[in-house]
């Protein structure tokens, strides 16, 4: 059974673009509540521990650099099925590829540019929350 939270950032671009205000909006209108948020600048060293994962990938610095070139907004999202519901309402990772009307395909500018993080997984949801939340920042609506 898949859980009701994921974890999602405003990038850089779409920050520096004025997009939040779009973008919270569909959000909402999608269905998920927001349970935790912030407005924040990632730095390198942090924009680095949270995609580890990508670490051996040839993108990995220009990614870094660009997650921590700007004001980020983080947030938590609440929805039954919330990661996979939330990956459909992004769109792929390449805007080109991204379906219409989805939150990449309005609003990122090319792959690495892509205006939203989403979380993959139940599990990495958890994690990406409590490197950005503490329990204190987080409320149950
Ligand atoms: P995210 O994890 O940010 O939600 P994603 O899960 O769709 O994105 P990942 O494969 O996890 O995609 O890649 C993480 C991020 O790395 C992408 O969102 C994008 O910003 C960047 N990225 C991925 N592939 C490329 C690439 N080929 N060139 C440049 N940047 C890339
Ligand atoms: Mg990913």
């Amino acid at each position: 059974m898949s859980g009701n939270r994921t974890f999602t950032m405003i990038k850089p671009d779409a920050v520096g673009s004025g997009h939040i205000g779009a973008i919270l909006a569909q959000i909402n209108e999608a269905g998920f509540k927001i349970v935790a948020m912030k407005y924040t600048k990632l730095s390198k060293e942090k924009a680095g521990e949270f995609y580890a994962v990508h670490a051996a990938r040839p993108f990995y610095g220009e990614l870094v650099d660009f997650m921590s070139s700007g004001p980020i907004v983080a947030a938590i999202l609440e929805k039954n099925n919330a990661v996979a519901d939330f990956r459909t309402l992004i769109g792929a990772t390449n805007p080109a590829e991204a379906a219409p009307g989805t939150i990449r395909a309005r609003f990122a500018k090319n792959i690495g540019e892509n205006a939203v993080h989403g979380s993959d997984s139940d599990e990495n949801a958890a994690i990406e929350s409590a490197f950005h939340f503490a329990g204190t920042e987080i409320f149950n609506l």
